[in-house]
């Protein structure tokens, strides 16, 4: 397998547009609609303005299609992880994360504010779907493009992110979490979020996109009937070693209340110390993050 998934050169130039999909390994089903939104675009000789280059994330995880190696490929995005040469080795992820900034860099050549970057992703709860903008305007207006509910300020406090170390950088950049991993509907979710922000971004004209309006529409209707635009509270970081076990039943973007028993970590009942909204409970054996709590903007 491949870093580069493909590598399409505009006829007028413009912004570099990188599309990352399976940073976390076991999320497949972004792999295979940017490989469709790809091949479509290439087979149909689309003109584009820009560059599109789309990059698989983390290639060994990929194959064994499990969420990391050894550490989480999107929690390692620091100049110490990146820069640093030896104490790191016997980490996997430390060569995906040396190559795919490498491939990033070499793509955006030092000129970061003309960049953007789409982070295609699926979780394991079982409902709605949403945005996280980096934390900077352009990043924020850019989300806004699939009509769903998005979450600011996460990537802030979250630092070690793909999407904050470029952002922090210049870059335009979002991650687009696109549906439940083995969701049929995930992959049209994430093919549409893909073709509305290239087409949002002016790389591609919507004309060419036969399915464009359905697209719309179709990504309109994944928004839940609450507010759109929500920020980040709370993180609950599992200490490390820690056996943490989340309270069954909980859905992204469900309320909660303060005080309510959310998960169980050591035997202790961890509480929510707010009134919110739940986001990304984790259900699955690997993860640093036992959930997030958000509140309405
Ligand atoms: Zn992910």
């Amino acid at each position: 397998m491949k870093r580069v998934i493909d590598k399409i050169i505009g006829e007028e130039q413009g912004r570099e547009h990188i599309i990352i999909c399976g940073i976390h390994g076991n999320e497949l089903a972004g792999v295979r609609a940017i490989k469709n939104v790809m091949n479509f675009i290439r087979e149909n000789n689309i003109p584009i303005k820009g560059n599109i280059t789309a990059l698989n994330g983390n290639i060994e995880a990929i194959k064994k299609e499990v969420r990391f190696v050894d550490k989480d490929l999107n929690r390692l995005w620091t100049e110490d992880y990146i820069s640093r040469k030896k104490s790191y080795e016997n980490i996997h992820e430390i060569k995906e994360l040396k190559e795919l900034n490498s491939e990033i860099e070499n793509i955006c050549s030092g000129d970061y504010k003309n960049c953007v970057i789409l982070d295609f992703h699926s979780f394991t709860a079982d409902s709605g779907i949403f945005a996280i903008p980096a934390d900077n305007e352009r990043s924020v207006e850019l989300a806004k493009v699939f009509q769903v509910q998005f979450v600011e300020k996460l990537t802030s406090n979250l630092k070690e992110t793909l999407i904050q170390y470029f952002a922090f950088k210049g870059a335009t950049a979002v991650v687009f979490e696109g549906g439940q991993h083995f969701a049929k509907e995930t992959q049209k979710n994430i093919e549409a979020g893909a073709y509305l922000a290239l087409t949002y971004l002016g790389a591609i004209n919507k004309d060419y996109i036969p399915n464009y309006e359905y697209y719309k529409k179709m990504l309109q209707t994944k928004a839940l009937d609450l507010p759109k635009h929500f920020k980040l509270s709370y993180i609950h970081r599992i200490k490390n070693g820690n056996i943490f076990k989340m309270n069954p039943g909980y859905v992204n973007f469900q309320r909660i209340k303060k005080g309510e028993v959310l998960a169980i970590e050591n035997g202790k009942n961890i509480c929510s110390q707010f009134d919110g909204t739940m986001l990304m409970p984790l259900y699955q054996k690997q993860g640093t993050n036992g959930f997030y709590i958000i509140q309405e903007n």
